[in-house]
């Protein structure tokens, strides 16, 4: 699988325990005090996460931040931050920036020493381009290494997501160096002018993609119009996730990794199956989404590079837009790169409900996931991998081939020799000595 993952740098002199106390106390009250102005997005880049701040923040400081905030975001903070999450609530928390990091060796230090004592586990990289994070941990630990990001003005307005983790971490451990890619893409990304806004997508709002969304199928049945050469809604990500979930009307992309994604790549030759080919490059708008949003920043900069013009992403992803307008024009689970797999559109929002009048979405959602091995329906939007330890296939299975092929993916792998019990519920599977001590 790839990964989307990232991670920053700071001054070391906040104290680990300062920090953590100060998130037990958190309350939406904290929230209504603090008069956020309503304001448009004034940049280019991912709105910031209201966090409260530690005791050892000064009320100066508080001042000056939240004007910072305010003025970079217009978001009204208190729903994205999930602030009145109980302090040992286990959460995931993603967010990645593009930007200049002069050593990221030394950054990479800082950070390991930073959360150093706290329980952190996931994915942090960093490089000469940025960060990029998954992780997951009690809300307060994730929390006081977020706020301890925030305090570098590279970081301070970096858009943070935060969602539920019900089973404790979704990490087996952490992970935190240099890497080179910050995404996983054949060739890497190191070459690409990643840390140029003008050479991403223009980013739009959950708001925007959601008025957007709402326009194009008004004028037309979208299944119709994906002959209708003024726009193209492009899913970044791999098959295995728009098969849980989708945009209505977002094609299935016919490549199964991001990585190797074969869009438009190749120079000379145009792939039957490539949804860019043959479009007018000028005239055409591209419309694309991904998980929470590096795919799409990566993936932009390598259309803008090949001459396309109308550019536009979803600012933070789907998981970013299931937040803020809850699952408008989606359908099914949001794939994650974590533990947990899948996640229904509640996990992100609770309040907002699929509109009652939007039959079509509905009608889709009911019916569009299928098995891996019959093909029939299934209900349950997660994938488990093969039984067989060599094949760990991600597949989407029925009760009725889960019991008849035992958790494998198919009739060879139920012979191989290394082959895991099925499992039980939403468990992943353990290391393979958990299970070869007890055959
Ligand atoms: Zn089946
Ligand atoms: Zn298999």
């Amino acid at each position: 699988m790839t990964s989307c993952c990232a991670l920053v740098s700071l001054p070391l002199s906040t104290s680990h325990s300062s920090l953590t106390n100060s998130f037990c106390s958190i309350t939406p009250h904290f929230f209504r005090h603090t008069h956020l102005r309503p304001l448009t997005y004034q940049t280019p880049t991912a709105p910031p996460c209201l966090l409260p701040s530690s005791p050892i923040v000064t009320k100066r400081r508080r001042r000056r931040k939240r004007e910072v905030w305010v003025g970079n975001s217009g978001i009204s903070t208190e729903s994205q931050c999930r602030a009145s999450e109980p302090a040992n609530d286990f959460v995931v928390v993603n967010f990645y920036r593009f930007v200049l990091i002069e050593e990221p060796h030394v950054e990479v230090a800082k950070h390991l020493s930073f959360l150093e004592g706290l329980d952190i586990h996931g994915r942090i990289y960093l490089n000469e381009q940025g960060i990029n994070a998954q992780y997951s941990g009690p809300f307060k630990d994730a929390l006081a290494y977020v706020e301890w990001l925030k305090e570098d003005y590279r970081f301070s307005d970096v858009l943070v997501q935060i969602s539920p983790s019900v089973n404790g971490h979704a990490f087996p451990k952490l992970k935190l160096r240099y890497k080179p890619s910050l995404v996983q893409m054949e060739g890497g990304i190191q070459h690409l002018p990643l840390l140029d806004p003008s050479m991403r997508a223009t980013p739009m709002t959950p708001s925007q993609w959601k008025i957007r969304l709402q326009a194009l199928h008004e004028k037309a049945d979208i299944s119709k119009s994906v002959h209708d050469s003024s726009f193209v809604l492009l899913d970044v990500r791999n098959s295995y996730e728009w098969d849980i979930g989708h945009f209505h009307g977002a094609k299935r992309p016919d490549v199964d990794c991001f990585r190797r994604t074969s869009f438009t790549l190749s120079y000379n030759q145009v792939i039957s199956t490539d949804p860019l080919a043959d479009i007018d490059k000028e005239k055409t708008d591209i419309l694309m989404y991904c998980t929470g949003g590096i795919r799409c920043d990566v993936y932009s900069t390598i259309l803008r590079q090949q001459g396309f013009q109308n550019l536009y992403t979803l600012m933070g992803g789907v998981s970013h837009y299931l937040k803020n307008e809850g699952p408008v024009k989606w359908i099914g689970n949001l794939f994650v790169f974590d533990d947990r797999l899948s996640l229904p559109p509640s996990a992100y929002n609770h309040e907002v409900k699929i509109q009652a009048n939007d039959a079509e979405v509905a009608a889709e959602s009911n019916s569009f996931a299928s098995c891996y091995i019959c093909g029939l329906h299934v209900r349950d939007l997660r994938h488990r991998n093969c039984a067989n330890l060599n094949c760990n296939l991600l597949f989407l299975c029925c009760e009725d081939c889960l019991k008849d092929l035992r958790g494998c993916c198919c009739l060879k792998c139920t012979t191989a020799p290394w082959l895991r019990p099925v499992l039980p519920g939403n468990e992943r599977y353990k290391k393979w000595h958990t299970y070869r001590e007890a055959r």
